[in-house]
């Protein structure tokens, strides 16, 4: 019987150690591993830093859930995108969207200043702009999330990847916000990049990064001497607890979907409420290709933005009690944040925006939450 996705996740992997039957993938920390009498490795391991027996299960995993050939996990999100980008020649051009993570873009922003790339942004709201900022034979990378954050924003991603391809570009998807829902692999693209600090651990307890790549390709190479070399690796025990927070993953990303999707439909009536952001609304923008590239929901983010502007906004942001008040997202646990405050000062998002990371909580509890914090 052909073993899905959702299952390999949930068991791990499908381990069973042969020596003593335990089902728990063990957590193997050395950082070096002997030779035997001709010195050669006794197994596939060297040195620590280029990979060891926990990281490899997880990297399989890894590579799994995303329909990739390969994976590698990194200490953090940035350290992830800060190898992608080790793969662009020197004044490499690349495209990205306008809003987006910000601090993806202000590293992209930061390496096109020093002139290590060129960089083109996008309007991630039109969805013509990304063809027109690709230059056919010179575009190297078009990094995009989808949806972006915290607008939301829906990015088609089979075009996206079109696009890129017939410009001689590779695409890197930031799917952090939409684990398991989305797969952008499946739909043409070549990484596959998630924050695995957000919603893949789920328990905002563990920093890690994770890239999986379609092909074995000269730029998959790169990446891996970028993380070798350059030193970024995840170490053996936050791998290990993200193996364990695979387990519940799509469970989790179910029951956070369905509470985002009542929360963002409750507040899309309310008086105190003039914009509420979901892609799995009916009359978002985003919502007919959401529908098309999303499966198990419409993702656990989402953002409103209150009458009575900035002041108002940030006063809801200090007001609940179930909802804490924190930057981050794809816990268990709710969170909300007024983002203007932690973006850069050029950033285009509306001082009256709120943005909610719904967790697992009783779906009743957060929206009453939220009712008493606009009142
Ligand atoms: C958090 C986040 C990142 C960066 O990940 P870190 O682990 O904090 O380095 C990148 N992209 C998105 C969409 C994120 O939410």
């Amino acid at each position: 019987m052909e073993r899905s996705r959702e299952t390999d996740a949930v068991q791990a992997g499908h381990f069973v150690d042969s020596r003593d039957g335990s089902i728990v993938p063990p957590l193997q920390m050395s950082t070096t591993f002997a030779r035997d009498d001709s010195y050669e490795p006794i197994g596939d391991y060297v040195y620590g830093r280029y990979g060891s027996p926990t990281i490899t299960h997880l990297e399989g995993l890894l590579a799994r859930l995303d329909s990739g050939s390969s994976a590698r996990v990194f200490a953090s999100g940035m350290a992830a995108l800060a190898a992608v980008l080790e793969s662009v020649p020197t004044e490499g051009h690349v495209v990205a969207p306008d809003v987006m993570y910000h601090g993806g873009q202000d590293w992209l922003r930061r390496l096109h200043k020093l002139g290590r790339i060129d960089l083109t942004l996008f309007d991630s709201s039109d969805p013509e702009a990304l063809a027109s900022a690709l230059r056919p034979s010179t575009t190297d990378l078009v990094w995009i999330e989808t949806p972006v954050n915290p607008t939301w924003d829906v990015i088609d991603i089979r075009s996206a990847a079109e696009a890129a391809h017939d410009s001689g570009a590779s695409l890197a998807v930031d799917a952090t916000v939409t684990p398991v829902t989305t797969r952008p692999i499946e739909l043409g693209a070549d990484l596959t990049f998630h924050a695995a600090t957000k919603a893949y651990n789920g328990h905002s307890d563990v920093s890690g990064g994770v890239l999986v790549t379609a092909a074995d390709d000269g730029r998959w190479e790169e990446i891996c001497l970028a993380r070798d070399l350059g030193g970024a690796v995840l170490g053996p025990f936050e791998a290990w607890l993200l193996t364990r927070g695979l387990r519940t993953l799509h469970l989790r990303v179910e029951r956070s979907s369905a509470n985002a999707a009542a929360i963002a439909e409750h507040l899309s009536t309310h008086p105190g409420v003039h914009t509420v952001r979901y892609p799995g609304l009916p009359d978002d923008p985003g919502h007919d290709i959401a529908a098309r590239q999303m499966d198990h929901g419409f993702g656990s983010m989402l953002s409103f933005q209150v009458n009575g502007g900035e002041e108002a906004a940030r006063l809801v942001a200090t007001s609940t009690e179930v909802f804490v008040a924190a930057t981050s997202l794809g816990g268990v646990e709710s969170l909300i944040e007024h983002r203007s405050t932690v973006e850069p000062k050029h950033s285009i998002v509306p001082t009256d925006l709120l943005r909610v990371s719904v967790g697992i909580e009783p779906v009743g509890e957060l929206i009453a939450d939220l009712e008493a914090a606009l009142g």
